[in-house]
């Protein structure tokens, strides 16, 4: 019998996992090798961290699903491979022979080098660490978070809001650039001046340059901050295992081609956060790319074993991003233009809830807020839909002034394609009115 390893239980795991759970490989036994039992699911963690989600609905337990795939568990990390003896060794010095792995282990947090991090700050990988850390940065006196990217701003947000409900004392944020640098520069405007006036302080183009128990040390201008928690979001770094085991790697990340085979192992296989492909610029660190990776993943860990043809995956260069700002409104940025609202909120948590049901099953109750507003949503759309129908059917019919249009209207395709993009505007009219929604 064959042996499939899994290292990692990230996004693109989790599919190959219910996948076996329907389609069981032949021949083939699967292990999983991941520290923990809950894989938490990063865009939700804004909205736990602000209280709106409970610690369960952000997190999918394993468990189940390697019991339905009939997948063995092995409650640890990987430390190194060697790809000769196609081995992994385990963080317990166990060696896990292999005739194909597929490493799915995200990456870990950068800057962490510098003095007094691991002593004193608190990062969100591994993410399994997420509840301890929960409490422990909302019951701060003093928070501050070191890192002004998506991942950073987004927790700065969540916890000022969860400061301001709670009679906390503001946060304060620090990052060595502007907020969010990577997108338009007017996003990263929009984006001080939404936290300044929710109650942060900012302390932008300082860096971090010493970390003591109670205080960072900020550079050049040499100022102190205090703290009693200390959130370290500075953006990713690679895991270590790939340069350490001397396997093709760019700047750390395992280096696989379009199949998303290691370059020359093509019995190692990698997904996610974790990698760089060979032919493709750097891919941004997002959930997105293991998501969309995944069925590829599987029909190759599939072709591998059954000798069938390997799928190519072409990575996609942009994707839509949105982030929650506090108090259930979301700022969504997608080829370089921002939309900010409760609406956006709104589409927000569909798409999130929506992955993590595709995980988990849970009670209908729990989610009876969510449908009502979903409800109240498709309710509207639909009678505007059909009372602006009938409105254009009529005007455009009898109504004498509007006489070129009732040519154009006499046909039915026309009134129902005009009909259908007339109401299109009103709603957005509509939403854009109520949901204070911004264009640049
Ligand atoms: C606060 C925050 C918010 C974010 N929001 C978004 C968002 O809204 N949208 C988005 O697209 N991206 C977001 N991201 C980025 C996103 O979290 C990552 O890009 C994504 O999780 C990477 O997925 P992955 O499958 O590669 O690995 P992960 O989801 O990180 O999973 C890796 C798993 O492997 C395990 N593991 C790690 N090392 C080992 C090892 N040596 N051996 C065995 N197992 C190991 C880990 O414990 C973990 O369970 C956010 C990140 C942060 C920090």
């Amino acid at each position: 019998m064959k042996h499939l390893l899994l290292v990692g239980a990230g996004h693109a795991h989790l599919y190959v996992l219910k996948k076996l759970g329907k389609h069981s490989l032949s021949d083939v036994k699967v292990t999983l090798l991941s520290p923990n039992e809950h894989q938490y699911y990063s865009g939700m963690l804004a909205g736990c961290v602000e209280g709106i989600y409970s610690i369960d609905d952000i997190r999918i337990y394993i468990g189940q699903m390697l019991k339905k795939a009939k997948v063995q568990w092995i409650k640890d990390v990987a430390v190194s491979i060697d790809p000769e003896n196609k081995t992994v060794q385990t963080g317990n010095g166990e060696f896990l022979p292999y005739d194909a792995v597929s490493f799915d282990i995200g990456s870990l947090t950068s800057g962490t080098d510098l003095p007094g991090v691991l002593e004193y700050a608190e990062t969100l990988k591994p993410n399994y660490r997420f509840p301890v850390l929960l409490e422990k940065v909302r019951n701060a006196e003093e928070l501050v978070i070191v890192g002004g990217g998506v991942a950073g701003t987004e927790l700065a947000f969540a916890l000022q809001t969860w400061r301001n409900q709670n009679g906390k004392k503001p946060l304060s944020l620090i990052s060595s650039s502007n907020l969010m640098e990577k997108g338009a520069p007017y996003v990263s405007e929009r984006v001080k001046r939404f936290l300044v006036k929710k109650g942060a302080k900012l302390y932008l183009f300082q860096r971090a340059s010493e970390v003591n128990r109670d205080n960072i040390v900020l550079s050049p201008t040499d100022s102190k901050v205090p703290f009693d928690a200390l959130l370290w979001v500075t953006g990713p770094s690679p895991p270590k295992l790939f340069a350490e085991s001397s396997l093709p790697n760019a700047n750390g990340y395992l280096l696989v081609e379009d199949t998303l085979q290691a370059s020359g192992y093509p019995s190692i296989f990698g997904v996610g956060d974790c990698i760089q492909m060979t032919e493709s610029p750097p891919l941004a660190k997002a959930g997105v790319y293991p998501v969309r990776q995944a069925p590829y993943l599987w029909k190759n860990i599939k072709g591998f074993f059954q000798g069938s043809r390997m799928r190519r995956y072409k990575p996609h260069f942009s994707f839509l991003s949105i982030l929650a700002t506090g108090n259930r409104e979301g700022l969504m940025l997608y080829l370089g233009r921002a939309f900010h609202g409760r609406l956006i909120w709104l589409i927000k948590t569909f798409m999130d809830r929506r992955f993590i049901w595709l995980y988990i099953r849970r009670k209908r109750e729990e989610h009876q807020v969510s449908s009502k507003w979903l409800t109240i949503f498709a309710c509207t759309l639909i009678t505007t839909i059909l009372v602006g129908l009938i409105f254009l059917f009529v005007v455009s019919t009898y109504h004498p002034v509007m006489s070129t249009m009732a040519t154009f209207f006499s046909s039915f395709i026309n009134r129902f394609f005009a009909g259908l993009f007339f109401f299109f505007l009103i709603i957005l009219i509509l939403v854009l009115f109520f949901e204070r929604i911004s264009f640049k």
